[in-house]
This record gives structure tokens, C-alpha cells and sequence, in this order.
């Protein structure tokens, strides 16, 4: 039977069971859509990524013997809308079957589902054979449950999956070593230099500029850094190994503006889009971790398997469980726009500047700096999460909307109410200055909760503690900070809110 196989540019699994046999029945696509390049503005990096990536899977496809049209941006048949150009390719191409992988996209999904409820021939959804759970067991999972805590469906996936596991007993008799994941950079640990790639993009880039794409961020020298195909993929992912691995546990949560990505594996990307697979990503972490543990230490190994066999496939279990309502929580109503110094890193908080900063340079930030310093002012500041979530949905070349908004959403702004987080991630400059290195830097003092020099960061989190007494105050995990609070005389109290109140008049000159 003549068929029809779509494949979503996040779909380069390579190793899908699809691509076991050539049949000369079936013909597979893929598109440069303007409907994907327009429901947010983003990076040129990830623009870059993206097109360069799928352009390299249809090319391999093809050379292997399959059947493969490519419709590029400027294809003159492409109408740039999904359904209109399948159903020209199916009305010109004589189709009976169509057949798609399940997007991890809702929008796209529910723009499939009524795509083939429309069509006269036959459809058929499979699964993307990416994940370590379908979405149907993460739907059973989930299932009749009122809360929903990372650690217990974490400690299911390590049995269910055989991870790190000595039979039913977890590996080093613990199954979380957070605790040892919280150092601060010492000045004499050295950092290697990130390993970057030099994939030429002045092809993309001139496509984009022709067609007038609007994009945020830059590229340097026309070169793409980020891996845009299985090889590099690995590559990237074996040089984290050999390299960065053994301090990533000790230095998940320190920030530095010396290094832009210090230990972590930025293999988020090739993960996304499905050149690397999870399983085999902690497959090789734990079979490193128990050939040498002297080189790698259980702690940075089951910190990094957490990650990926944990939290990533967990925020995918919410992201369905939730959607579409999920797009729409706003449990503080938070109401103020985003300041203007997101898009540019201008400001004088030198956390925000060097944080945002990189974001733009390389369309990346790593994990705390999207939670603690980007995501903590947001949160702090009270700016509507549907800005947030744009920013984050455009800027990072990892963002699809299933792993960026229940970060964003709801671990970094609690706008879901605690569905993924138990408290607020939030803090003043305590934490950032004790975890990172840029208060010395800063035109900002630390210290300081009130006066020109006090830092932002101090007055605003006393004033969400004083405005949110009613969301948190019975949270078990916040009580203590409203005894702090409330131990302050009123005078001192008024003091800071008042700093709080200035600060946020004058948003966008901080
Ligand atoms: C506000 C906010 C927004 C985020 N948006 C995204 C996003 O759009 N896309 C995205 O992939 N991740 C997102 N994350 C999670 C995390 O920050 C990134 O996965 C990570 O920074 C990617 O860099 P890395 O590959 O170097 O990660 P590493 O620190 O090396 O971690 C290894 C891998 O673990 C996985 N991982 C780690 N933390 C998480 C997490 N919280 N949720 C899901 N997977 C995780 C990623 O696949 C990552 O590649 C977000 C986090 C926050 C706080
Ligand atoms: S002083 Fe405040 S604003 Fe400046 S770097 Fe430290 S936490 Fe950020």
C-alpha cells in the first residue's frame, strides 16, 4: 500500500523501527515550516539547528535507498502550513496510508489528530521510540494520582529499568546524592573548554535572512557549535565522559562567569531531537560509573542519570497529564511584563547580565542559571509567566514545549501551584552569592538589603514572602522563612518593601 510517513523536525531517530527495512511502498517527508519558525521568536542558533540537523537525517535516508522528499523554506510548493502541504503531497502523490510518529508537541499533536480525522485514507500514529516510557504508561502512571513528586516516579523508573540498582536495592545503598551536588567552584579546579563544532550554517543563514525570519541571539562566524547529527551527537556526549564527567556531580548547581557551561554535558540538544537516546546515555554513564568508579564517583554518576532517567522523562509525564490547562496557570497571578534588558543581558546585575548574556552568545544556560538567577528574578519580580515562557520557549536550543514549560511554568515560576515543585524555587542573593561568583563583580552589594548599592534580589524576595503569605505560609517548606520575616521589626519590614516597591518601579534601569 502506497504510504505516506511524516517526520516532525525533533524526530531524527535514526534508529527507529521504521527505518529497519527500505520499502519501496513508503515515502517519507519532512518540512521547513513558517508555522514552527512563528508561534514564538527563536534563537538563530536553534533556527540553525534545527533546519541543518534535518537536512543531514533526509540525506542519510536517502542515501541509504529510502524514498525521501525534503521540502525546504523556500520551496516554492511549500505553503508553509502543515496539513496544506501534506494534502497536496497526498492528492498529488496517489497515497493511501499516511502515518506519523506522535509529536511531543500538544499543539502538533492535536493539529495531526484532526489532520487525519479529516482524511479519506487511512492514518496511523506510532510511538517516536525515543523515551523510556510511552506516553501511555506515563498516562497509566500518572493515573487517579493528587500529587506528583519526581522522586518516587524516579525511584520506580531506577527499578522498573534496572538502573544503578545492586537487585532491588539502590547501588551505594542511597538513591539521591543531591546533597553532594552543591559546591561552589574553587579557584584551583580547572575547567576544560567546552567542546564545540564548527558545522557550516551560511547556507541557513541566508535562507532566514531572504525570507526575512526574525530571530534573537547571534551566530558567530556563520558556524553552528551544536551537534546536527548522531555522530556528533555521540561525539559531544563522549567527550562529557571522558572529560567533564567526574566533576559534574560536585559542580551541577556552581555558577561562574568564567565558563559558560563548566561540567555539564549540553547534550540536551541531540537529546531533543532524538539523535542520542536516553537509554543509551545512562546505559553508558552506568557501566563507566561501575568499570571505574574511581574516575567517576557515584555521586556524578547518579546525579547525571537522575537528570535524564528522573526529572526529563517526569516533566514529560506532567506535560501530558496537564495540558492544554497547563499553558494557562498563573497560581499568583503574576501580571508584569518582562523587562526589556531580557533581550539584550543590559542591566547592572552582574547574575542577570552574564546569565542572559550567554543565552544570547550561545543559546544556552545551564540549569541553575535558568532557575536561580533568570527564573528566580522572574519569579521574585512577579512577571506574568506567559512572558517567561516565551522567553524560554525562543532562547534556548533545547526549548520544545513539553520539557520548557513544565520547567518553566511550573519549577521555576510555581505557576502550576506545586504540581512539579513542593516549594518555590526562590532566593536572595545568599544562595547566588554562596553557589556562584558574580556578586564580586557586581554594582550591586550583596549584603545589602535597603539603600542605592542593596541588591535587588534581597528586598524582592522579602517582599514575595510578605505579598504570598496567603498561597505559602502553610507550606511546611516555607513556614521558616515567615518566621524570619516575622521576627523583623515593622519598621525594618516597611523598610524593605518599600526597596522592593522602588526597585520594581524602576524595572527596567536595574
Ligand atoms: C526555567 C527552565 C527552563 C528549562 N527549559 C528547558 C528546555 O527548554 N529544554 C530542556 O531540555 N531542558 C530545559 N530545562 C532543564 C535543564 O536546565 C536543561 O535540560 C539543561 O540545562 C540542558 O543542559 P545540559 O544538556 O548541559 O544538561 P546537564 O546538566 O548536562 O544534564 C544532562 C541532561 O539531563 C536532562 N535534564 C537536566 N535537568 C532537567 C530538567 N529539569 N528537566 C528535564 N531534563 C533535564 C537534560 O536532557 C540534560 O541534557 C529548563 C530548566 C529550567 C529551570
Ligand atoms: S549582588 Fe545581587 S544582583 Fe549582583 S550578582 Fe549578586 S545576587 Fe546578582
Amino acid at each position: 500500500m502506497k504510504t505516506l510517513r511524516l517526520l516532525l523536525g525533533d524526530q531524527l531517530n535514526e534508529a527507529h523501527s521504521w527505518f529497519s527495512q527500505i520499502n519501496p511502498e513508503v515515502t517519507y517527508v519532512m518540512m521547513e515550516l513558517g508555522q514552527e519558525l512563528t508561534y514564538t521568536t527563536h534563537h538563530i542558533q536553534k533556527v540553525v539547528g534545527f533546519f541543518l540537523a534535518m537536512r543531514d537525517f533526509s540525506q542519510r535516508l536517502r542515501s541509504k535507498g529510502h524514498n525521501f522528499i525534503y521540502i525546504s523554506l523556500d520551496d516554492h510548493n511549500n505553503s508553509q502550513d502543515l496539513c496544506l502541504n501534506l494534502n497536496q503531497l497526498i492528492a498529488k502523490g496517489g497515497y493511501q496510508n499516511f502515518e506519523y510518529q506522535l509529536p511531543d508537541e500538544h499543539r502538533l499533536d492535536q493539529q495531526l489528530i484532526q489532520f487525519c480525522n479529516s482524511l479519506t485514507i487511512a492514518s496511523k500514529a506510532y510511538d517516536t521510540q525515543h523515551f523510556l516510557s510511552t506516553r501511555e504508561e506515563l498516562n497509566q502512571h500518572f493515573k487517579g494520582k493528587k500529587t506528583f513528586i519526581m522522586e518516587s516516579f524516579y525511584r520506580m523508573m531506577r527499578k522498573r529499568h534496572n538502573v544503578l540498582m545492586d537487585h532491588e536495592t539502590p547501588v551505594g545503598g542511597q538513591w539521591n546524592y543531591d546533597a553532594e551536588n552543591r559546591k561552589k567552584l574553587p579557584k584551583n579546579v580547572y575547567v576544560p573548554n567546552p567542546f564545540l563544532f564548527d558545522n557550516d550554517a551560511s547556507e541557513i543563514l541566508a535562507l532566514l535572512k531572504n525570507r526575512n525570519v526574525k530571530t534573537i541571539g547571534s551566530i558567530k562566524n556563520n558556524a553552528l557549535l551544536w551537534p546536527i547529527n548522531r555522530e556528533q551527537g555521540l561525539q559531544l556526549f563522549e567527550v562529557f565522559l571522558n572529560t567533564f564527567l567526574p566533576h559534574f556531580g560536585d559542580f551541577q548547581d556552581a555558577m561562574t562567569e568564567e565558563h559558560w557551561s563548566l561540567f555539564h554535558s549540553r547534550i540536551s540538544f541531540a537529546l531533543n531531537i532524538k539523535l542520542i537516546s536516553p537509554k543509551e546515555v545512562i546505559d553508558r554513564v552506568e557501566n563507566l560509573y561501575r568499570s571505574n568508579s574511581d574516575q567517576v564517583p557515584l555521586s556524578s554518576a547518579e546525579g547525571f542519570i537522575r537528570q535524564i532517567l528522573g526529572w526529563r522523562e517526569f516533566m514529560r509525564g506532567i506535560y501530558w497529564k496537564f495540558m492544554p490547562e497547563y499553558a494557562s496557570m498563573n497560581f499568583f497571578n503574576h501580571q508584569r511584563k518582562l523587562p526589556s534588558w531580557f533581550w539584550t543581558g543590559n542591566t547592572k546585575m552582574k547574575c542577570l547580565s552574564h546569565s542572559i548574556g550567554q543565552s544570547l552568545d550561545y543559546a544556552y544556560a545551564h540549569h541553575i542559571q535558568r532557575l536561580m538567577i533568570t527564573g528566580n528574578f522572574t519569579l521574585l519580580a512577579g512577571i506574568n509567566p506567559n512572558e517567561v515562557d516565551q522567553w524560554y520557549l525562543g532562547i534556548y536550543i533545547d526549548a520544545i514545549e513539553w520539557v520548557e514549560i513544565t520547567n518553566t511554568r511550573g519549577m521555576s515560576q510555581f505557576a502550576d501551584g506545586g504540581i512539579v515543585a513542593t516549594k518555590p524555587y526562590i532566593s536572595s542573593a545568599n544562595y547566588i552569592n554562596k553557589m556562584g561568583h558574580y556578586c564580586t563583580k557586581c554594582h550591586y552589594n550583596q549584603a545589602l538589603k535597603t539603600g542605592p548599592k542593596a541588591c535587588p534580589f534581597n528586598s524582592l524576595y522579602w517582599n514575595f514572602i510578605d505579598a504570598n503569605r496567603e498561597h505559602l505560609a502553610n507550606n511546611p517548606r516555607m513556614s521558616m522563612m515567615y518566621k524570619v520575616w516575622d521576627k523583623n521589626s515593622v519598621e525594618s519590614k516597611n523598610q524593605i518593601l518599600e526597596q522592593a516597591d522602588l526597585y520594581l518601579k524602576q524595572i527596567e534601569e536595574l
